[in-house]
This record gives C-alpha cells, structure tokens and sequence, in this order.
C-alpha cells in the first residue's frame, strides 16, 4: 500500500537517509546480531526512504566476524582486528572512497549512523 506523503515531500521531492544497516534490524553486526531502532523503522520509516549502508559487510567481512576498533597510528587512527591485531585500513579506505562517491550521486538528505562504532560512528569513537 503506498503511504501519504509527508510534510515537504510535495514540494521537495522524497527524503533519502542513509541508514547504519543494523539499525534496521539486520543481522549484519560482528556478533551476527542487529542494533534495531525503533525510531528508525516505526516511527521515521513511514516518512523516508532509507539506504542501508554497512561498511564491514559491504567491504567483504563476515557475519558473524571479528570486532574491530580503532587504534592510533603514526599516520592517523588504524583499523584493526581486536583479537588478531589485523589491519583492515587500506581495504575499508578503498571501500570508503567508492561508498562515498555512489551516496553522493544518490543526493542524500541525511544520515543516521550507529554511535560508538569503528565504521559509521562520527563522533566520541573509542580510539
Ligand atoms: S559497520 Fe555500521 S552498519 Fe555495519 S554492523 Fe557496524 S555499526 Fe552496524
């Protein structure tokens, strides 16, 4: 069923957010688990169009895998596993730079991110 447009959209045309995937409910986070938000799919949902982005699953790791965090380097904060101490920096930079070029042709009006994480957190990440 389609739903009312919401305030604004006549006007302005849909809302498009990119959405932190797990936020939705889906089953994309280390543990093979999801950080789903209400707000996000109830009560938000009706009113916009989301694009789900997971950087983890999306540069190729899998669910469930190994945390990651962020650890200082010489150069600037590092991806790296918590357990192995790999580092996944160059392959999500790489992902990074196309993801960003893709959600930048999609002329988002937003972002909803997960707080806290190494890879869509944008502010007070643990490093
Ligand atoms: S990378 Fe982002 S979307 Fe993916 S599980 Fe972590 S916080 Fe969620």
């Amino acid at each position: 069923m389609a739903r009312e447009p919401c305030p604004g959209e006549a006007a302005h045309g849909e809302i498009r957010i990119g959405v932190s995937r797990c936020l939705l409910g889906e089953n994309v986070r280390y543990d093979g688990g999801h950080k789903r938000s209400a707000f996000v799919t109830e009560t938000l949902a009706p009113f916009v169009r989301y694009i789900a982005v997971c950087p983890e699953v999306e540069m190729g790791m899998s669910t469930p895998r190994e945390p990651i965090r962020l650890v200082r380097g010489e150069d600037g904060p590092r991806l790296r596993g918590v357990n192995s101490g790999k580092d996944y920096s160059a392959g999500m930079r790489r992902f990074a730079a196309k993801r960003v070029a893709e959600l930048r042709g999609l002329d988002l009006h937003g972002y909803i991110l997960k707080k806290g994480s190494p890879s869509c957190g944008l502010f007070r990440v643990r490093v």
